[in-house]
């Protein structure tokens, strides 16, 4: 059995006392342990600030971009392996350890591309400067230079790759070291990354250290210059962002939680159109993918009334042809949810579900196979009057059907109902009715998808973070943003206004 170990001040270190065990979702038996008790976590903050950083601000942008580049290829070349492991810890199929290590290389490789277009000076420039005084001699230019601290990443279970990669990637390349540390429950494919980074040798000393298990006393270590990104439940973000020393040294802050996605499918669309199509492939994808245990997945599906009926049963029919199975072989398109504690907070969900809506198909009932699994499952509702609907996360294959009346209007307020979201989608050929709704919902969410026939042959699925575009959501999302190509550096670094003479500024940061 792997006892995962945390590599901190240059080397691996194992914790003290009773190890945590990490589960396989398929039979329950114990794949690896960790405990990060009694780990050093003062010196690991201290190693990143004093080796770490300044090695990284030695380098490029384009240098930084290349490690990007290598340590995407490194980590690639392992896939197999990682896939092998995911289905281990984690319970995913095929497909899905697909959709987080892709998205982690993918990811490394996207930054990598974008450092090229960032200039080889020490800072980035920010905009065009401005006339100050009465003349130009007087000149502001604002620059982005990197913070002289680390990055702590904390990072949810459902995805050790990719959430490690994306948030290493825009700190790295911004010149700012990491601390890397994965939930506890499904650390062994990020805990196998992380050796794979360090073996590469492409990142100087200090800039990626790597905590496995819990957080310890590490967020009582940070100061001014320091920041946390974390990803997790709202619960937990509610701590961190609460941390009494974070809040003294007002150290950065990035939350991204969970959120009641939303999927609307306007009047206009017709069963026979395209985009009918889309979304029922696209709502039962995000519901099923991963076991349903995304951040972007649907959780509520607004239909207007007199199609809701029809939809439900198009629906289950969709979710009826999904095989559910052990995640390695190869026919199933859905395992298990993550791990023992996953699969109570979800039964326990989809009792308080049932409690306002009744199930079109899958429901209550433990699934035959066992261990962690859980039956693909749609409840409808009658309305969208009770507020459990909008504020309970089911972090599993489960999501509500609610009908209302047709108009943009209806459809954006209850939408927003969720209090925030990362993504909506909405699915319509109708031009002006979707612009309305899209102005609606769009103060309450870091994404907006928009399908029609139009597009749909092109459509990567609005469950899909991507690197160029920003991912987070405003309220009950957490109140963060990552990505977004540039703008993912711009949480790492310290936006600065330089005021003086044109001529200087030009000369030394033009
Ligand atoms: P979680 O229980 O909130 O844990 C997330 C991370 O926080 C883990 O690494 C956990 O460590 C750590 N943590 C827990 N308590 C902490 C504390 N007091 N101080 C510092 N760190 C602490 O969430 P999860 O169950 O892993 O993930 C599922 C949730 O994440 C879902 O609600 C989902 O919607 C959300 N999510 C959001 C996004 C997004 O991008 N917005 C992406 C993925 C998931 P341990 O594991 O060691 O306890």
């Amino acid at each position: 059995m792997h006892t995962l170990q945390s590599y901190l001040c240059g080397s691996w270190q194992s914790g003290q006392g009773d190890p945590q065990p990490l589960e396989n979702a398929v039979n329950g038996e114990t794949v690896a342990q960790v405990t990060s008790r009694g780990l050093d976590l003062a010196a690991a903050v201290r190693h990143a600030r004093e080796v770490g950083g300044p090695a990284l601000r030695a380098m490029t942008f384009e240098e930084r971009g290349k490690a990007l580049k290598s340590l995407s290829a490194a980590i690639h070349e392992i896939r197999e392996e990682l896939i092998d492991l995911a289905a281990q810890n984690g319970g995913c199929t095929r497909g899905d350890a697909k959709f987080d290590i892709d998205g982690a290389t993918g990811t490394l490789a996207a930054y990598a591309h974008y450092a090229k277009g960032l200039g080889d000076k020490p800072y980035l420039l920010d905009g065009e400067g401005s006339q100050l005084g009465r003349t130009a001699r007087f000149w502001g230019q604002h620059v982005r230079v990197p913070r002289r601290g680390v990055a702590v990443h904390i990072n949810a279970f459902n995805f050790p790759a990719w959430g490690m990669m994306e948030k290493a990637a825009c700190s790295l390349l911004a010149g700012v070291p990491v601390i890397e540390k994965p939930a506890t429950s499904t650390a062994l494919v990020a805990w196998r990354i992380a050796q794979v980074v360090v073996e590469s040798g492409v990142l100087p000393e200090g800039a990626f250290q790597f905590l496995c298990g819990s957080a310890g006393d590490l967020l009582d270590h940070l100061g001014a210059q320091d920041c946390v990104a974390f990803t997790g439940s709202a619960r937990t973000g509610e701590i961190i962002r609460g941390n009494a020393n974070l809040v003294k040294h007002n150290v950065r802050v990035n939350i991204e939680a969970d959120s009641i996605n939303a999927a609307v499918l306007a009047p206009d669309v017709d069963e026979s159109s395209e985009t009918y199509g889309l979304f029922l492939t696209n709502v039962s994808t995000d519901m099923t993918q991963k076991s349903g245990q995304k951040c972007t997945a649907v959780r509520r599906i607004f239909v207007p009334r007199e199609q809701a009926d029809q939809v439900a049963q198009d629906l289950a029919a969709e979710l009826g042809r999904i095989s559910v199975g052990d995640p390695t072989e190869r026919e199933n398109r859905m395992g298990p949810v993550a791990h023992s504690g996953q699969l109570e907070d979800v039964r326990s969900g989809m009792a308080q579900l049932s409690e306002v809506a009744k199930a079109v198909t899958g429901g209550l009932d433990p699934h035959p196979k066992g261990g962690c699994f859980v039956t693909p499952t749609l409840f409808q509702a009658q309305d969208g009057s009770a507020q459990v609907l909008h504020d309970l996360e089911v972090f599993g294959p489960v999501a509500t059907l609610i009908p209302y009346d047709g108009s943009a209007q209806e459809a954006a307020a209850l939408v927003c109902r969720g209090g925030g979201g990362l993504v909506t989608s909405v699915y319509s050929n109708d031009g002006d009715w979707t612009a309305e709704y899209v102005l609606e919902v769009s103060p309450w969410h870091g994404r907006v998808w928009i399908g029609s026939d139009r597009m749909a042959e092109q459509a990567l699925p609005p469950g899909m973070v991507l690197p160029g575009l920003i991912h987070g959501g405003p309220g009950r999302a957490g109140g963060g943003e990552e990505l977004g190509a540039e703008r993912g550096l711009e949480f790492y670094m310290q936006r600065v206004a330089l005021q003086g003479f044109k001529g200087f500024l030009q000369t030394h940061f033009g």
